[in-house]
């Protein structure tokens, strides 16, 4: 069967199911893609031997029951694989191999999928544009200057260069939505507590979640269904009803209530930003939705607040990287030395950056002034989603204040790639669930994205708006081919 690599994850199943095509060919396909692709960088550890035996061994003994029968995925390398390299794109962990397996990893082999590998990320998933990476930035497939976005660029240009049918990335302050959009795919960043952390390399506790990326929001639906499960291993895990995301999923949103919340048309949006929110508004208005002003005061505090809670919790989470578990280790005089030694140079310069801020933001004489008042603000911004959602079912924003950036035209500024996150961010410190779509393109054909933000636990609702927008926008992206062999 010609052309595997760009069907729909949706596609792949029926066919597979049917017959027409073995996982073993769907395997191999989307391997052989991947050797054309390396100059994209998108793998850190390649399984593909493994991925061929796996999937011979489906063909053998197939079961049709599974949601991901034989279906082909690599994965964000932030999920610890037992017995398969794990690195969260840094030099500290680049020779760990996990005892144990992540809990949304193991929902996907059980229900029958096969892992081809590890995708390349920003370092413990800090980044915007996948260039603080260990091994390397990860180049979009939509031009070969541009960053695929961060901290799941690998997994981004993975899925828009037809590498992997569907993956999973984590998204702390928008890493699953921003290089969606930027990429011209769909990426859901769910509810804190619906995916379990169990098994992800930990970057800031409290707002760390994982979620689909997929080529349509029918794949992600069905990639949620998989991946979102209640788990006892996970302290923070919720026991909700989920529904079923792909079975559920209807493009009838008729006198749905989306709120346009002011505050996220920042200084300097580019018009074209402003223009894709406007047809985003007439489309789901077209849909029979309603749109309503809303007010989110806060807004412009969450960047603030999220560059002092996430490097905080970073600070402690990375604690554990001594040189004395994990592997990487460099001689010291004496344990401290060692300890300092192994730290600088298995650390790259932006996680040296937040472990600084960290810690300092949580010193003596500091926590209250910093720590304590972001978390504060925190709760404000909760408490303004709370209120909107008084009356409003979702609401609508941009994905990203402009389309994908080139490389390196950020990394020496922090703070203007801190920027970037100012419209992903919010929806993190609150918990809330919200996707990116791709919506349209800029005037230079780069990819861009709308984002609806849903109440707690209401994944089905903007899956629902995302699908019904889907068939509105009709979008195809533009993918070039200067990094196919
Ligand atoms: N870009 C944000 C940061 O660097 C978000 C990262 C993420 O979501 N993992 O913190």
């Amino acid at each position: 069967m010609n052309n595997i690599i760009s069907q729909s994850l949706t596609d792949l199943i029926k066919n597979i199911k049917d017959k027409k095509i073995s996982s073993e060919e769907v395997t191999k396909s989307f391997i052989q893609r991947a050797e054309k692709s390396k100059k994209l960088n998108c793998y850190i550890t390649e399984d593909f031997e493994n991925a061929i035996n796996k999937a011979k061994k489906f063909d053998k003994k197939p079961n049709y029951d599974s949601k991901l029968p034989g279906i082909p995925v690599a994965v964000k390398d932030l999920f610890c694989t037992r017995g398969l390299k794990t690195t969260a794109g840094s030099k500290i962990l680049s020779n760990f191999v996990p005892t144990y397996e992540s809990t949304v990893t193991q929902n996907m082999w059980s229900e029958g999928a096969i892992p081809l590998g590890k995708l390349n990320c920003d370092e413990f998933a800090m980044g915007s544009s996948n260039e603080t990476s260990f091994f390397g930035n990860v180049q979009s497939p939509i031009d070969k200057n541009l960053v695929p976005g961060g901290s799941s660029g690998g997994s981004a240009s993975a899925v828009a260069g037809q590498l992997s049918p569907i993956t999973i990335g984590t998204d702390t302050g928008g890493s699953i939505r921003q290089p969606a959009s930027f990429t011209g795919i769909v990426g859901l960043k769910p509810t804190y507590g619906s995916c379990s952390r169990y098994g992800i390399v930990a970057f800031a506790s409290s707002l760390d979640q994982a979620g689909p990326m997929a080529q349509n929001v029918k794949d992600c639906a069905l990639l949620q269904e998989v991946i979102s499960t209640y788990d006892p291993k996970d302290s923070t895990s919720i026991d909700f009803k989920r529904s079923h995301y792909s079975e559920e999923l209807t493009n009838n949103i008729k006198g749905k209530k989306i709120g346009i919340p002011k505050e996220y048309r920042v200084d300097d949006m580019p018009k074209e930003i402003e223009d894709l929110w406007q047809k985003g508004i007439q489309y789901v208005k077209d849909c029979g939705a309603e749109t309503i002003d809303i007010s989110l005061p806060h807004t412009s505090y969450a960047l603030p607040a999220y560059y002092i809670v996430a490097p905080a919790e970073a600070s402690s989470n990375l604690a554990r990287y001594d040189g004395v578990k994990y592997g990487f280790r460099v001689k010291g005089e004496n344990l401290i030395d060692m300890y300092e030694k192994t730290r600088s140079e298995g650390f790259g310069a932006e996680v040296q950056r937040r472990i600084m801020i960290g810690t300092y933001v949580l010193s003596s004489g500091y926590y209250d002034a910093y720590y304590l008042k972001a978390q504060k603000v925190r709760k404000l911004i909760k408490n303004d989603f709370d209120e909107v959602y008084k009356k409003v079912d979702a609401i609508l924003t941009p994905s990203t204040p402009s389309s994908a950036f080139k490389i390196g035209e950020k990394t020496n500024d922090p703070v203007s790639m801190y920027l970037n996150d100012i419209f992903t961010v919010p929806v993190n410190l609150a918990g809330l669930p919200a996707i990116s779509i791709p919506a349209g393109h800029d005037s230079k054909g780069y990819p861009l994205g709308l984002q609806i933000i849903g109440k707690a636990f209401d994944e089905q609702n903007i899956l629902n708006i995302a699908f019904a927008m889907e068939e509105k926008i009709n979008f195809k992206n533009k993918i070039a081919d200067w990094w196919i062999k």
